[in-house]
């Protein structure tokens, strides 16, 4: 059965920042990939990975169509928590899925979080 998914809005905050209509500290990028520095970091070091082009919205809107893409994404914010220094240390990746995840974004991201000793996974607000 079809589930019912928001549209891809190609006025996202992140579609603007691939088009350069707004700035944004790359830290990486690639043919299907750009990292970049969050605006309001979480931790140390805050780092958003997003696939170029039309992405999917977010988790919710993930099908088998995206696996190598998303396997793609995860080793390369590993890649990138490396080059960033983070590996000795540790790091968090996380996807956001929605309002109770306090999804704000609608173009799938990947945070890299790390840079000290993190907080517990989630707490409720
Ligand atoms: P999420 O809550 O998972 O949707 O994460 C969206 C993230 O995007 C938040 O951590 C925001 O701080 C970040 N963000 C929003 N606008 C920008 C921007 N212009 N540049 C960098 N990060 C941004």
């Amino acid at each position: 059965m079809e589930r019912a998914v928001a549209a891809y809005d190609p006025d996202n905050i992140f579609a603007r920042i691939l088009r350069d209509e707004i700035p944004s500290d790359r830290v990486y990028e690639d043919d299907e990939f750009v990292a970049f520095r969050d605006i309001a970091p979480s931790a140390p070091t805050h780092v958003l990975v997003i696939p170029r082009g039309e992405a999917p919205t977010g988790p919710q809107a993930f099908t088998t169509e995206d696996e190598a893409m998303l396997g793609r994404m995860t080793v390369t914010a590993t890649r990138i928590a490396r080059e960033l220094g983070l590996e000795e240390g540790g790091y968090r990746l996380v996807l956001n899925n929605g309002a109770d995840a306090g999804q704000t974004v609608f173009h799938v991201h990947m945070h890299i979080l790390g840079g000290a000793p993190l907080g517990p996974v989630a707490s409720t607000a």
